[in-house]
């Protein structure tokens, strides 16, 4: 359970193009081991598709899908910035980038978007093993 309140946070990409608005109360933080999340390494918060409002950027963001050709993988066409993307297993949900802006209310000056980082501030962590998913999920051994 989560001990923060359910709120509402703005992100973007780095160069401002690309601006969304999501609510939660982060229950959780996810990291992935799929291909394309050991490249990326991002910190990710799942969100319901109710929950999150595109402000701006409909036309800056690029689709890049692979494998199942599913998911929808964005990133901003100027910046290259991944703000965000549509899930495969749950794809009603989004995956958002946990670090998109001081409007997350994370601070921007606090070390890397590491798992670390997650674990400092009292997020709980869920690693995600997306190779060869559908194989579900594997709590992390933080005992948080
Ligand atoms: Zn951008």
């Amino acid at each position: 359970m989560s001990h923060r309140p359910l709120q509402t946070y703005q992100g973007s990409c780095h160069c401002g193009a690309v601006s969304f608005r999501i609510q939660t109360d982060f229950p959780e933080l996810t990291t992935c081991d799929c291909s394309i999340c050991r490249r990326r390494n991002a910190l990710m918060v799942k969100v319901h598709e109710s929950a999150f409002e595109l402000l701006s950027g409909q036309d800056a963001l690029v689709d890049y899908q692979f494998h199942t050709m599913t998911a929808h993988h964005y990133f901003c066409g100027t910046c290259g910035i991944y703000p965000f993307h549509r899930k495969r297993v749950t794809p009603d949900y989004y995956g958002v980038r946990a670090r998109s802006g001081s409007g997350f209310g994370f601070g921007s000056g606090s070390g890397s978007g590491s798992g670390l980082w997650a674990l400092a501030f009292g997020f709980s962590l869920l690693p995600f093993t997306g190779e060869g998913a559908p194989k579900g999920r594997m709590r992390a051994a933080f005992g948080l």
